[in-house]
């Protein structure tokens, strides 16, 4: 699977970190790059509110993504 270069581990470990602080559903779009807010952590393949392609995964899911 390709994820957007502006999606780094880095990013994903921090909002992960941040939904356990604020529980908030953090997420990403692994094709344009963008972060998506109200996701549910096991969320893939979601409709991506900037580009309309289906990228949107949880952080919690991308991280296990990312780190497999
Ligand atoms: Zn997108």
């Amino acid at each position: 699977m390709n994820i957007h270069p502006s999606v780094t581990i880095k990013r994903v470990v921090e909002a992960v970190e941040r939904s356990h602080q604020l529980l908030d559903n953090p997420g990403f779009c692994v094709q344009c790059g963008e972060d998506a807010e109200g996701v549910e952590p096991d969320a893939r393949s979601y409709e991506c509110e900037a580009c309309g392609e289906p990228g949107v995964y949880g952080a919690e899911e991308l991280l296990i993504m990312m780190a497999a």
